[in-house]
């Protein structure tokens, strides 16, 4: 089984579609069962009305799914079992540091290369001397005290991979003082939890694999999902596409207009399944999609894309 996990934070753009355009048609290509989760822990403020809009733009889209709508936010309890199991094993460790704290105590506070993250590193040096047992407090973060030496997977697009989360990240917080998980614990319990064992999404979450990897190992979970982590789309700037690329918002696109098969059409242009944006389906962009013509490299979106999208 796979997931489609859309955070309902801000509508779904062209950047966020191509990803799970792509999840969806190797899902149909490869007999994968599909589920829809939808990530509203440890994000902004979700507005009300966010999650159903999300759902309607798949939908409309023609993406559809076996499993879910699953909302994480309808049940911490699975979150806070796994909070329990990590504390029994001396796993994690309340923490009440400021990021400015933490900045000033590391020695090389540094950021991971490229990185968009904003969590500094946590250095093992600020661990506490003794970790408590039990979970017993929900108002505070918590850090998972991470391994030393790389964590090793097989990515499905990028190839051997090998990621140091010590040296990266150091500790890293897996449940925040607003009482809830952290997006790394959510995924994993969730995905563990549903049966998730294909995992596609964007390259700009291959960084938080190991951390994953390293929960899942700690928490005993398997099987250990397949990942396939795509390129992402770019603006002109080779920024990840965002709001200072201009307006890419689906609902925007469909409140002036443009037709599903035309948002589809242009992802097919991306995608390796036509050389230029061709109106089509989803359904016919699931048969003509082929994983081993899917570009290997960033997408760009340049104005002409925009004003193809508008000339149907
Ligand atoms: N909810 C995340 C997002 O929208 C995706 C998380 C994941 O695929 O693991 O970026």
């Amino acid at each position: 089984m796979t997931r489609l996990a859309p955070s309902p934070t801000g509508a779904l753009h062209l950047g966020n579609v191509r990803t799970f355009l792509v999840n969806w048609a190797l899902a149909r290509k490869l007999d994968w069962r599909v589920l829809l989760r939808i990530e509203d822990l440890d994000t902004p403020r979700v507005k009300p009305g966010a999650i159903e809009d999300t759902i309607d733009t798949l939908a409309w889209l023609g993406l559809d799914w076996d499993v879910g709508p699953e909302i994480q936010s309808d049940d911490l309890s699975p979150y806070r079992d796994a909070m329990e199991t990590l504390a029994t094993k001396k796993l994690i460790f309340p923490c009440e540091l400021s990021r400015t704290e933490i900045e000033q105590a590391a020695s090389a506070p540094h950021r991971p290369e490229g990185s968009e993250t904003r969590e500094s590193v946590y250095p093992a040096s600020l661990r506490p001397a003794e970790r408590p047992a039990d979970f017993d407090r929900v108002d505070v973060n918590w850090r998972f005290a991470a391994r030393e030496g790389a964590v090793a997977f097989d990515d499905r697009v990028r190839g051997a991979q090998s990621i140091d989360v010590a040296a990266d990240v150091g500790d890293f917080v897996v449940w925040t003082k607003r009482g809830q998980p952290s997006y790394q614990l959510a995924v994993i319990v969730d995905d563990a939890h549903s049966g998730v064992d294909r995992v596609v999404r964007g390259d700009d979450l291959i960084a938080s694999t190991g951390r994953q990897l390293m929960l899942y190992r700690a928490l005993g979970l398997e099987p250990e999902p397949m990942y396939w982590h795509l390129p992402l789309a770019v603006g002109p700037d080779g920024r990840r596409l965002a709001k200072r690329h201009g307006d890419t918002r689906v609902s925007s696109y469909r409140a002036s207009g443009v037709g599903a098969e035309r948002i589809i059409g242009l992802m097919a242009s991306w995608s390796g399944v036509t050389p230029d944006p061709e109106p089509m389906t989803a359904e016919q962009f699931a048969e003509r999609f082929d994983v081993t013509t899917l570009p290997a490299s960033d997408i760009v979106f340049k104005e002409v894309d925009d004003a193809w999208l508008h000339s149907g």
